[in-house]
């Protein structure tokens, strides 16, 4: 069966090592075994608006900053479809017409909605019908492509089944049209799920507690030196946490053998690491100088690929133009069948 593979990523801010290993590291690797027959790389900004709509300058000035990001850890326009979801309109049609498959009462249960509406304060005062109905849009993003592999995080999975009961109900009234996707959750753990630098569960560019992308050697060196870790490692001999405590959590997703073999070759792998400081005897100092080293050599060239491309903005404005172009006929036709099914092909 041919497979194709629609990712996406919010224009809502610069992506941090968050994304990285939560999402797009594992995107570029799918991209790179090019096992499928097409993929697609959605910025998403019309969503983006769905709960940033009164401030339309971030998400616009983000667009770039996310598309430089991108290309900086590998996606390749030549193999991935790169492109803007606001330029593609078809996307709104077909969301208009899924609402008609979706009671306002399941939207209500999406578990994913429900949890961001109770950590969005601005929602305090009402909800948007544009956020309530965005799990309906992202439907319209899948079937749009005909993709049928959407590789996602555990907590979108509530998404992609309502995805699929939208396709199923379509397909069951207005006869087979939507290909049924299935969600893949490439990583886990961790990784899926990284902490932020003050030891808040998520790091989240609204919490301020980010490693970016994009972030300067020095930066980088400045944010671990002040990183949280276990509050009662107070003397070197004290035995440590490490399961609780970002320096750890970072070093388990991110130390590779050869960063153990280069900067801290007393110790063969994390493990013996984490056993060492878990003992007592192995101070904090002495670890946050080997994350720095490992966030130092998995970022450089990362930043060395994202100054290159910034330095033709234009061109990279121009690979999302084309790929918004592709991804626009392909959107056009499903909209077509669509129609068609749905007894709305008038002028045909
Ligand atoms: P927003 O707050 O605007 O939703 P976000 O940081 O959640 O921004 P998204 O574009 O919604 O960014 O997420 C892109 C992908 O990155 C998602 O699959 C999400 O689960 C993942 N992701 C975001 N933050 C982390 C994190 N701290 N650890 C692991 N994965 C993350
Ligand atoms: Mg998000």
């Amino acid at each position: 069966m041919s497979e194709i593979i629609l990712t996406g990523v919010r224009p809502t801010g610069p992506l941090h090592i968050g994304h990285l290993s939560g999402a797009l590291q594992a995107n570029v690797d799918i991209q790179n075994t090019g096992k499928y027959d097409k993929m697609y790389g959605m910025i998403a900004d019309a969503q983006g608006l769905t709960d940033n709509f009164d401030n339309p300058a971030k998400i616009h000035d983000n667009v770039l900053q996310v598309a430089l990001d991108m290309l900086a850890i590998g996606y390749d326009p030549t193999r991935t479809t790169m492109f803007l979801q606001s330029a593609v309109a078809e996307l709104t049609e077909l969301t208009f017409y899924y609402m008609n498959l979706v009671t306002v009462a399941r939207l209500q249960r999406n578990p994913t909605v429900k949890t961001e509406i109770s950590q969005k304060e601005k929602f305090n005062t009402g909800i948007p019908v544009g956020f309530m109905t965005y799990p309906i849009s992202q439907a319209a993003d899948i079937t749009a492509f005909n993709a049928n592999v959407i590789p996602v995080g555990n907590d979108q999975l509530p998404m992609i089944e309502q995805t699929v009961e939208i396709v199923h109900k379509f397909n069951s009234i207005y006869g087979q049209t939507l290909v049924t996707p299935r969600a893949i959750i490439p990583t886990s753990g961790v990784a899926a799920r990284l902490p932020g630098t003050d030891g808040n569960a998520k790091m989240s560019k609204s919490l301020g507690n980010c490693i970016y992308l994009k972030d300067s050697s020095d930066e980088i060196a400045a944010k671990v030196k002040t990183m949280f870790t276990d509050p009662n490692h107070i003397r070197v001999e004290d035995p440590g946490n490490t399961t609780e405590n970002p320096v750890f959590m970072y070093l388990s997703v991110f130390a590779k053998p050869e960063h153990f073999a280069a900067f801290m070759p007393e110790y063969a792998n994390y493990t013996e690491l984490a056993t060492h400081y878990e003992r007592g005897g192995l101070g904090d100092v002495k670890v946050k100088r080997f994350l720095n080293a490992v966030l130092q050599e998995t970022l450089r060239p990362i930043r060395e690929r994202r100054e290159m491309f910034e330095r033709d903005p234009g061109a990279v404005m121009e690979i999302l133009k084309n790929g918004t172009i592709d991804a626009r006929n392909v959107a056009a036709d499903t909209v077509k069948r669509v129609k068609t099914a749905m007894k709305l092909n008038f002028f045909d």
